[in-house]
């Protein structure tokens, strides 16, 4: 699973692969277009009450390369990425038929922002949680984490020394995390793999080899862990399918129904998932 994966097809709704809109009484819905959303490249905002009584903006930016209507959805919230001749009538249309998606999606975002908010220089995020780290000058090196602070305190005998102190602990949680939950969602899965590594990539969250061999990234432990259940069984799916065909992604929505949510948190926190 390269991080491309995640980073380029973006969670979207479609106008083509989804069905028709349907009526439903019971989901409040307003929409009205305003100018001038701060923030927002596009001048064309449009908002709409969800079921949960939340109103929820949508960026609206047209592209000229869009052939049809298409949602975004992401930690900075959903985009509207519209042909150029877009009516507003089809779009309205599109977004009420949407709303079931939108409001799951919103809610996704609105609990992970609650758990998580945005980057923030000198902290690191362990199983989905945001910590602040703390660097104490020690003989012997160590780390605790203190999840009522939320702090991750990191002993180390040299300072200069503090990434790579970051780095192994987060090789060594990932590692940890795999060892639990592989062995038991392989067994579910009724699938078997050969060996398993732990490693320092860029570009990947996880990779599955022809021999059956797996490879996860060491900074997986950052992310909560139903999105590493996800990576997990993404990769252990590769060992029936070695490519993203259509029927792989089946497998993979048959043993993670979430799956979607789950390569969206990735795609949001790719990039401030770091050490520092
Ligand atoms: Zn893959």
């Amino acid at each position: 699973m390269k991080l491309e994966d995640v980073f380029r097809p973006k969670p979207t709704a479609d106008s083509a692969r989804e069905g028709a809109s349907q009526s439903c009484a019971q989901v409040h819905f307003a929409i009205k277009f305003f100018r001038g959303l701060p923030g927002v490249n596009s001048s064309l905002a449009l908002s709409m009450q969800l079921a949960n009584g939340k109103m929820l903006q949508i960026a609206i930016r047209t592209s000229p390369r869009a052939r049809r209507l298409r949602l975004v959805s992401g930690i900075a919230g959903v985009e509207a990425v519209v042909p150029i001749d877009f009516s507003a009538q089809a779009l309205s249309d599109f977004v009420t038929s949407k709303r079931s998606w939108l409001l799951k999606t919103s809610r996704y975002y609105d609990r992970l922002r609650e758990r998580c908010g945005g980057h923030e220089p000198g902290t690191i995020y362990y199983l989905g949680n945001r910590y602040r780290i703390k660097m104490v000058k020690d003989r012997q090196p160590a780390a605790t984490v203190s999840d009522a602070l939320k702090i991750i305190t990191f002993h180390v005998d040299d300072l200069r020394k503090s990434k790579h102190q970051q780095q192994e602990w987060y090789r060594h949680q990932t590692a940890r995390i795999i060892g639990e939950r592989l062995p038991a969602l392989a067994s579910s899965l009724g699938l078997r793999y050969n060996k398993v590594s732990i490693k320092n990539q860029k570009s990947r969250w996880g990779s599955c080899s022809r021999k059956g061999n797996l490879n996860f990234n060491l900074l997986l432990a950052a992310a909560p862990i139903e999105v590493v259940d996800y990576v997990i069984i993404h990769e252990l799916m590769h060992l029936i399918e070695l490519d993203h065909s259509r029927r792989f992604w089946e497998l993979v929505r048959n043993a993670d129904p979430d799956y979607k949510l789950h390569r969206e948190w990735l795609s949001s926190y790719a990039p401030i998932i770091r050490i520092e």
